[in-house]
This record gives C-alpha cells, structure tokens and sequence, in this order.
C-alpha cells in the first residue's frame, strides 16, 4: 500500500509563492486521491509489490496516471523549501546547467517558457539521459521522463490545480514565483 508523503516543511513555509490553502488541496486532496485510486487498482495484481518507479515505466491506463501522479507529485513537494533570493543551483548540477543552456538564466527562461507553454495540463522537467546530460521535457498529464529512459531532476505542476487559488489563470507568474523556493540541496542530489 502506498502512503501519503508527509511534507518535509510547515504548511505555510513557502507563501507567499504556495498558500498554506492551495497546499491544503493541493497535498491534502489532490494526491491523497491519487493515492488511494492506485491501492485501490494495484490491489491483487503483479504491480501491488512494485516500486511506484518500476509501476511508471510498466504500466497503462488508470494505473499508470495514479502511480504517474504519486511520483511526480512527490519530487514536485520534496524539492521546496522557504523562499530565498538569489536562489541557484551549485556544484556538479550547476556546472551541468551552465554547460548545456550557457548559464543559469538561460536554462531558468527556457524552462519557464517550456511550462507556461504546455497545452493542458501536464508538467515540465529537467532530466538527465544516461550520460549525465541535461534536456526540458514537456509532460502531459501523469507523463515522467522515466518512460523515455531519462532521470528526472526537477519538476514543475503546471496542471491549474497547483496555481489557480493563487494565481487565477496567470501560469507564467505561478512558474516565475516557484524558482524562489527550490530546493537546490535536493534537487542536486538527483543529479
Ligand atoms: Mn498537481
């Protein structure tokens, strides 16, 4: 049985970019139901003893988008913490960003147009093939650069559930606001 992740910060550690309230919906219900719709569809078949990685590359249909929503939402609310400024990446990730996208900014802006971007709902990445290189992926829906072979690094939910309390239908503000509150620590050691 899968469990809810318990959040690794109080409830209102990141407003003004995330409102307690939207985290209370967001954490609370949203993956809440996809946790309880995967135990329910995974109980008595091969994939109830899988981890949720190996269930995202194996599975379709309803298995797939509840397990596909578990893991994302997961990294997505473990990669957060108070907001910052001057908030960037270091180290070994750094290095890697600077070395695909030319720098920070430019990787930052890329990113940000990729997700604001998105048709739908879905969410937008940065991963890693086997080589340690770095690419933006654009996911529908439950989608994870998992099932094309790539390590996923960092995450943004551009579905309307993650921004729509906070900041109506302005998306682009949404992800402009998120990049204060990474966790860098956390997301490197992805990478
Ligand atoms: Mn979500």
């Amino acid at each position: 049985m899968f469990e809810l992740i318990t959040l690794p910060y109080a409830p209102e550690a990141l407003e003004p970019v995330i409102s307690s309230k939207t985290l209370a919906l967001h954490h609370g219900k949203h993956l809440q139901t996809y946790v309880n719709n995967l135990n329910g569809l995974i109980a008595g078949t091969p994939y109830e003893n899988m981890p949720l990685e190996e269930i995202v590359v194996k599975a379709e249909g309803g298995i797939f988008n509840n397990a596909g929503q578990i893991l994302n939402h997961n990294m997505y609310f473990q990669q957060f913490k108070a907001p910052s400024e001057g908030n960037v990446p270091t180290g070994r990730l750094a290095a890697a960003i600077d070395a695909q996208f030319g720098s920070f900014e430019a990787f930052k802006k890329e990113f940000s147009a990729k997700g604001a971007g998105l048709f739908g709902s879905g969410w937008v990445w940065l991963a890693a093939d086997k080589d340690g290189k770095l690419c933006i992926t654009q996911e529908g829906n439950a989608g994870n650069p998992l099932t094309k072979g790539l390590k996923p690094i960092l995450t943004f939910d551009v579905w309307e559930h993650a921004y729509y309390v906070d900041y109506e239908n302005r998306r682009p503000a949404y992800i402009e606001a998120l990049w204060s509150i990474i966790d860098w620590k956390v997301v490197g050691e992805r990478y």
